[in-house]
């Protein structure tokens, strides 16, 4: 049993960090502030190859493992997780699910300017009447004249409206010649008729990362901008969201050791009662239980990487690191604040930021609740 990161991985986690103290660091609470997504630093996080991890080079890839992903990641989210979801989304959502699903001319049309970080794509699931649900998916689209005609609306897409943004992927209901229901997956090229990006949600936390709400009206694309087989884009996409909760639980674990690394800082400079604050047990048991809850949070999604690698199953051990990494991550940031006392309610501490940004982390990809009905599925016990 080896649970070392290879020496690659090291090398690579080395990198990242540097690059977050330098590029990242210094400027996050500024872009916060800015609820933009900052493009510069987009710009150079693709110049690092953050994009292309996981793609093999003929793509524009590195042909790194999941796992080198995650750190990515993980590293990016101890100081900013709006980035960290940009990254997440754009690989996990925009081109996962071209490289998994697409024929040969898709991948070599979409995934090159995707992999090397010089276009984003979104992947449209969730809509304004149901995200947990996603198999009630109102959208339509159907053939006509070899052009699939889409109406509908979806809620919350990420990266579907940046400068750089080429297309969405959504889920729409393609009834069957039988009649059945069913769900595709269809590429809309941003800017074709009909598809309108709507203005950009006042968010509790993630102020810098890009969602909006789309709609689609008679919006006409090429039959053959179906991803995958026809009426299997549920299914498809419930294979992504599998590989996107270990992602998500990377950058919760990120969120968690930052607020770790603030604490550790703050209690040896902050002093009350002629005392450091962490000299204090209450401080010192709140820091050691932040940081162990965030260890065995990063053994979980490791855990779940490499099972995937490994070619096992590991739904379950996916739900399980995403259900306990967010959850921990919104107590880890909870505690930091508490920590800070009244600094931590303030903006110019990143614990403030890390508590508004923890939230979401329960909700996206599949809330708590959602990651709790599937570790029982998967244990076997009678579904309602
Ligand atoms: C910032 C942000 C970015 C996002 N990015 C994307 C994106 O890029 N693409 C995308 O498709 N979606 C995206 N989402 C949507 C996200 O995945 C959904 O919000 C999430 O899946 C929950 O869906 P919902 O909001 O419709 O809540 P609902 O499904 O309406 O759930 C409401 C509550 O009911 C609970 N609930 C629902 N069903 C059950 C049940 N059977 N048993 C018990 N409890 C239940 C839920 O757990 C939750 O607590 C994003 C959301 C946000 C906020």
């Amino acid at each position: 049993m080896d649970l070392d990161l290879s020496s690659e991985q090291q090398e690579f986690q080395k990198t990242v960090r540097a690059f977050v103290d330098d590029a990242i660091r210094p400027n996050a609470e500024r872009w916060d502030e800015a609820h933009e997504l900052p493009m510069d630093a987009v710009k150079q996080m693709a110049d690092l190859g953050l994009f292309g991890l996981p793609f093999p080079e003929e793509y524009g890839g590195s042909g790194a493992d999941f796992l080198t992903l995650c750190l990515a990641i993980e590293e990016l989210a101890r100081v900013d997780s709006s980035l960290a979801i940009t990254l997440e989304a754009a690989v996990g959502l925009g081109a996962m699910p071209v490289w998994q699903f697409g024929t040969e001319d898709q991948r070599q049309q979409y995934l090159p300017p995707l992999a090397t970080g010089e276009a984003l794509a979104g992947f449209g699931l969730t809509e304004p009447g149901g995200g947990s649900d996603a198999g009630a998916t109102k959208t339509t689209a159907r053939l006509e004249n070899g052009e699939w005609v889409i109406n509908g609306s979806k809620s919350f897409i990420t990266n579907s409206g940046t400068p750089i943004t080429k297309f969405v992927t959504v889920t729409a209901v393609t009834d069957s010649p039988g009649g059945k229901k069913e769900i595709s997956a269809i590429i809309v090229p941003v800017g074709t008729p009909g598809f309108v990006v709507g203005k950009s949600y006042r968010k509790m936390g993630w102020w810098h990362s890009d969602t909006h709400e789309l709609s689609f009206s008679d919006v006409r694309v090429p039959e053959e901008n179906l991803l995958g087989d026809r009426g299997e884009g549920f299914r498809n996409f419930l294979k992504i969201l599998d590989d996107g909760r270990i992602a998500i639980a990377a950058l919760a674990v990120g969120l968690a050791q930052g607020c770790v690394d603030e604490c550790v800082k703050y209690s040896q400079e902050r002093t009350a009662f002629g005392q450091q604050i962490g000299s204090f047990q209450a401080i010192q048991f709140k820091i050691a239980d932040m940081a162990m809850k965030t260890e065995l949070a990063r053994s979980a999604y490791h855990r779940a990487a490499w099972l995937k690698e490994q070619g096992r199953p590991y739904k379950k051990e996916a739900a399980m690191a995403k259900l306990y990494a967010s959850e921990i991550a919104v107590d880890c940031a909870r505690d930091a604040v508490q920590v800070h006392g009244g600094y931590g309610y303030i903006e110019d501490f990143p614990v403030c930021r890390h508590f508004r940004d923890s939230k979401i982390l329960e909700i996206g990809e599949g809330t708590s609740e959602v990651m709790r009905i599937l570790i029982a599925r998967e244990l076997g016990l009678p579904q309602s």
